[in-house]
């Protein structure tokens, strides 16, 4: 992965702002009409959790390349091929490539298997008397040879590039067919040699690998999406933020690890806590089921949407789906939910006792991190269903489509907020317990209990009636989860750049 040192220039134009300490966003606190305080930045300006980044077609990525090979031309005097095959060698390491090469220039060129030579450049021809050491045909074929002068028929040239290319995967490490000839290949030969389709490959396929060797760049793990995406987020740096990108196909991925947007959870702590689940699958299996039993009356409930507040059809109960207690222990001054209580006072000098504790504190973070994640599934499910009733309304009532289209964002806002406490339970899990611990729960319950309360706006049946009161309670409460979720996702950039927390790992 290593690439020495591209500086911007090199690479793209405009990328500024590289210090993520920088550019905070501002804040200005007002009250709202709830006497929250909600919290708004500017918008243009870049948050604190978010970095500077842009996404490149294929065809940007090779026009960049181009460019510096351009600026080797001009400095070395060498044509563009040899000085595509130098750059490539040495990774495109542009200060490298030319120190060495002012040191000495015969042995760079022997390296990278570039021949040195007055002749013009090779071109596909007939020779008189010449037998193919390949195929052994000696008719009259069209030849060709590199500045190697390793001559072979235009047939099987072209099919040992074909196979390189096609079979091997093969672009800027191709040397030619002759035995123990180290020259390279260069793009001009591939291009007299194989067909379109074949030679389009090979140009993929140097896109690539100049991606995959550039720590600026990362290919859009999207399917079929043909983008990468450039940041300056350096792997070191990956404890100290969570670089969230979003491609030109809107895909949202984390330019550190590749997976999808995992904010606030730093890589590192998202890679142990997907492996800790994976090992752990089985004991963790029974939460993801949708359906529980009433603990009052033992009926059988079954959870239809992502809203977490269940009421039992048989006899009235009122309870928290995730941990199985009395709704009205869930209001705003007792909310506890999200927050693990480690037993005080129980004696866990035994072995037993000890795992036990240790994975119902497992079971605590991954049965509302799961939670979560199939919530909002659900509220999406919920939400088409509702679909179909705005779009009745829109014929029967005053409401135009766009007034139509709040319940669409806040159910859009509602999904990115549990996407984020999906992941601080992953992030808290990993957490020592202390106070600026408890500060982020503080955050985290905030979140949840606005996430909560939007949820079952959401839900509620949409009647002509009252629509325009549903709306605005829903337009406040989406506006509301937003700001609280930008202040966790502030707070939680900040604790992160001054190392705030403790990882028990
Ligand atoms: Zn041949
Ligand atoms: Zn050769
Ligand atoms: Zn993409
Ligand atoms: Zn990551
Ligand atoms: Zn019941
Ligand atoms: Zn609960």
């Amino acid at each position: 992965m290593s690439m020495g040192s591209l500086s911007d220039d090199d690479m793209f134009d405009n990328m500024s702002d590289k210090d993520i300490s920088e550019n905070d966003s501002e804040v200005d606190l007002y009250d709202d009409a709830d006497g929250f305080d909600i919290i708004v930045s500017e918008k243009d300006r870049r948050k604190a959790w978010e970095v500077d980044f842009r996404p490149h077609s294929e065809a940007d990525i090779k026009k960049s390349q181009d460019k510096q090979i351009q600026e080797i031309c001009d400095l070395l005097g060498q044509n563009k091929e040899n000085s595509a095959i130098l750059l490539r060698h040495f990774r495109w390491d542009k200060d490298r490539l030319i120190e060495k090469y002012m040191e000495d220039s015969e042995r760079v060129n022997r390296q990278a298997g570039i021949i040195e030579s007055e002749e013009a450049a090779p071109h596909i021809r007939k020779v008189t008397g010449f037998m193919c050491d390949i195929c052994c045909d000696d008719e009259d074929v069209d030849t060709y040879a590199m500045l190697c002068d390793h001559r072979f028929c235009v047939g099987c040239y072209s099919q040992y590039l074909t196979s390189k290319i096609r079979t091997e995967g093969e672009s800027q490490k191709i040397q030619c067919p002759g035995d123990k000839c180290r020259a390279a290949v260069d793009e001009r030969t591939v291009r007299l040699l194989v067909d379109n389709s074949t030679y389009d490959r090979y140009i993929t396929l140097l896109n690539r690998t100049y991606v995959d060797g550039n720590i600026l760049l990362r290919w859009c793990p999207a399917p079929e999406c043909e983008y990468a995406v450039e940041c300056a987020i350096g792997p070191k740096q990956l404890d100290h933020i969570v670089p969230t990108v979003v491609c030109t196909c809107r895909n949202r991925f984390c330019f550190g690890c590749g997976l999808p947007d995992h904010q606030p959870s730093i890589c590192r702590l998202v890679k142990l806590w997907i492996k800790k689940c994976e090992d752990d699958s089985e004991t963790a299996n029974w939460i993801s089921a949708h359906t529980k039993e009433c603990p009052k009356c033992n009926s059988t409930i079954e959870k239809n949407g992502g809203c977490n507040h269940m009421t039992c059809r048989k006899c009235k109960n009122e309870f928290c789906w995730i941990c199985m207690g009395s709704w009205s222990e869930h209001g705003q001054n007792y909310y506890n939910c999200n927050r693990f209580e480690e037993k005080s006072g129980v004696d866990a000098r035994d072995a037993q006792t000890k795992s036990r504790a240790s994975l119902e504190r497992y079971l605590h973070y991954y049965n509302r991190f799961a939670n979560h994640e199939q919530s909002a599934k659900l509220d999406r499910e919920l939400y088409k269903r509702t679909e179909k009733k705005m779009l009745q309304l829109q014929t029967t009532s005053d409401l135009s489509w766009v007034e139509c289209q709040f319940l669409s964002s806040g159910v859009d806002i509602l999904c990115e907020a549990r996407q984020t406490l999906k992941w601080t339970y992953a992030f808290a899990f990993y957490l020592a317990r202390d106070n600026v611990t408890e500060l982020f729960e503080n955050n985290q319950r905030d979140l949840e209990m606005a996430v909560e309360q939007l949820s079952e706006l959401c839900e509620k049946p949409i009647e002509q009636a009252d629509i325009s009161a549903l709306k605005q309670q829903i337009l406040d409460k989406t506006a509301y989860v937003g700001s609280r979720r930008e202040v966790l996702l502030k707070d939680t950039a900040a604790g992160l750049q001054e190392e705030r927390w403790t990882y028990i790992v």
